[in-house]
């Protein structure tokens, strides 16, 4: 069986993606799994498309500095993901910053306040955003698939809900009265932004 080397240390992406994986043949392990550094990989890009191959190739960069590792993971993918939310009144922010919002890196309930005070007054026909995700799959010989999801909403005006991450509480999908956040997340990761890219993933590896 082929292995896939995660970038994140993520345990839900982790079993999210290795339920896809497995079905192609390929076992997801993670940096610390494979014996390698996992300190965060600085993510200067100014898109998700960026981001996530920034990350992708700062493992793949780990992986050939060592070459027992790399003869161990020759052939081996690196996978990388990048999301986040844009909001139209806000001309597309907090997007590839959307961790770092409010300041401190993922500090949620910061971001979220910041958040509604920057749409303060916004009409709801004007509180239009989504969340996108990019995967990249980095292969070591330089090939490499990406795949993106979208997930369209709007942003309420206060926090509802208690479930999710991030700005869960606030972005209610399109069709849905509820917030992801009180969707909860099981149904979340059937419609969201990941799920999305995820299935695109799987469409481009049937599809090979
Ligand atoms: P990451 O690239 O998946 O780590 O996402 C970056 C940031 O985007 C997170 O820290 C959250 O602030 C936001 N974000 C990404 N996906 C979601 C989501 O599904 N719900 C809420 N916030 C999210």
């Amino acid at each position: 069986m082929k292995t896939a080397i995660l970038a994140s240390q993520n345990k839900k992406k982790i079993k999210e993606i290795r339920d896809i994986l497995i079905k192609y043949g390929m076992d997801v392990i993670t940096r610390d799994d494979a014996g390698l550094p996992t300190d965060e990989i600085e993510e200067t890009g100014t898109t998700f498309e960026e981001n996530s191959l920034i990350k992708a190739e700062g493992v793949l960069n780990m992986i050939k500095a060592d070459s027992a590792l790399m003869e161990k993971y020759s052939d081996s993918p690196v996978i990388a993901d990048d999301s986040g939310l844009m909001v139209d009144a806000l001309g597309g922010a907090p997007g590839v910053y959307s961790a770092r919002y409010a300041g401190e890196d993922g500090n949620f309930a910061a971001n979220n306040a910041k958040l509604l005070a920057e749409l303060n007054g916004v009409p709801e026909d004007k509180r239009g955003a989504h969340f996108t995700t990019v995967i990249t799959m980095l292969f070591p010989d330089g090939a490499k698939i990406v795949a993106k999801g979208e997930c369209y909403g709007r942003i309420t005006t206060e926090l509802r809900g208690s479930g999710g991450f991030g700005y869960d509480p606030l972005f209610v999908p399109d069709g849905y009265e509820e917030s992801f956040a009180e969707l909860g997340t099981d149904f979340k990761n059937t419609i969201s932004h990941r799920a999305r890219a995820l299935a695109e993933l799987e469409r481009i590896l049937e599809s090979d």
